[in-house]
């Protein structure tokens, strides 16, 4: 990587040991979707001192900074900032060993083991360097802060409070997400790039009782699996052989004991799609085969079926994607910048585009050593933890190169 490529990547050096230490205190102190104030607080301060106007507080613990320099485009860079209930197993110095308490009341352990703790690190490296170099450039800078990428309606609710009243409107949003492939290396899929994806629960009823009587019950556990196995052709017979899709069934719940038939079952269920209509469709199976399922058993009502969360089809603007990449080969070399196809994660970071109907950039950033044969971690696993040096130096090149492409 040639960090002399532009004169606004030559301040890297010297601001590289306090991100080292930003990034290692981020990643001590995670904080569960909508609870990152700690982290809303560092980001809003930091912004302050790199000259960005802040505006704290949008959608709950969202945080943007706005540097405007001269007449020109307006880009505007995203990061998330939440963690995960996960119990952190990596054996780093700076392992975290936070626990929260969620909504329902549970103690839970958290960790940074999705990597957002490096995107805001690296957005903020990227706005203090814009910031100092502001001679080579013109135009505005957006750095956004957002909340609850992980329950996928951190954007939205900035957006719903007031976002692009209270910002300029940008002509392009770029982001970065942290994966298991090799430090160095930048990935992108001009065009489809996740999937969308809905988490629903269905709750359904059934008649308690001993188990040795199941004639005196309606038993919910059998109601719950008969729905398991007629979920599973919704991909298999609804869905088009040439649309990938996946539904889950993640988590059944029913029963104490071995002989009480309980009275209720819970399914938790998620789908991905890579097209709405196709998102759509398995939301309506889900539900139908829910209902008839019920009635097959003859439950006493049919079953309460909840929305979990949903997260949005992330499309790519293929023209900006591959000018975006264009400027990363330059940056990182040919061979380490891949055009790919679509993956069946998911990420709200399209709403703050498609909201306003402008283009999504969105890449991939490598952040393992690989080469000695064990598998890397996948994201939101306990083992998760990119080598610091050099994602941050790729992550923060990347994002202040791809930022100069849109600016003047
Ligand atoms: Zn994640
Ligand atoms: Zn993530």
């Amino acid at each position: 990587m040639d960090l002399t490529a532009h004169p606004v990547l030559s301040g890297f050096d010297a601001l590289a040991a306090s991100l080292v230490d930003l990034y290692r205190d981020l990643h001590a102190h995670p904080e569960l979707s909508h609870a990152e104030f700690r982290t809303a607080g560092i980001v809003a301060a930091r912004l302050s001192d790199s000259g960005f106007e802040v505006t704290a507080g949008i959608g709950g613990t969202g945080v943007v900074g706005v540097l405007g320099n001269g007449d020109g485009p307006v880009v505007l860079l995203r990061a998330d900032m939440d963690a995960l209930p996960v119990r952190e197993d990596t054996g780093l110095d700076y392992a975290s060993t936070a626990t929260a308490v969620t909504a329902a009341g549970e103690t839970v352990p958290v960790m940074h083991a999705c990597g957002h703790d490096m995107h805001v690190t690296c957005l903020l490296g990227t706005a203090d360097l814009l910031a100092r170099g502001r001679e080579h450039w013109s135009g505005t800078v957006i750095a956004l802060f957002q909340p609850a990428e992980e329950v996928g309606d951190g954007a939205r609710r900035m957006i719903d409070d007031g976002l692009y009243d209270r910002i300029p409107a940008p002509s392009v949003v770029l982001g970065q997400h942290v994966m298991p492939g090799p430090v160095g290396s930048v990935y992108a899929s001009p065009g489809t790039a996740m999937a969308a994806a809905r988490s629903i629960q269905v709750r359904m009823f059934g008649r308690g009782g001993h188990g040795s009587m199941p004639d005196q019950s309606i038993d919910p556990v059998v109601m719950g699996a008969a729905t398991v196995m007629r979920l599973q052709t919704l991909v298999s017979r609804e869905v088009s052989p040439t649309n990938p899709a996946v539904v889950t069934v993640g988590s059944f719940q029913a029963g104490t004991k071995e002989n009480v038939i309980p009275d209720e079952a819970v399914l938790k269920i998620n789908t991905r799609a890579f097209e709405t209509h196709v998102a759509d469709r398995l939301a309506e199976g889900i539900t139908r085969i829910a209902n008839a399922e019920a009635e097959a058993s003859g439950a006493p009502k049919q079953p309460e079926i909840t929305d979990l969360n949903s997260f949005p089809l992330t499309v790519n603007d293929p023209d900006a994607t591959r000018r975006t990449l264009g400027v990363l080969r330059g940056l990182l070399g040919a061979d380490k910048v891949f055009e790919i196809g679509p993956v069946s994660g998911s990420e709200d970071v399209g709403d703050l585009a498609t909201e306003i109907g402008v283009p999504l950039a969105y890449w991939f950033l490598g952040g393992f050593e690989v080469g000695d044969g064990n598998p890397l971690p996948t994201n939101h696993s306990p083992q998760f933890a990119p080598v610091i040096r050099p994602t941050l130096d790729t992550g923060v090149a990347a994002l202040v190169t791809a930022a100069l492409e849109w600016l003047d």
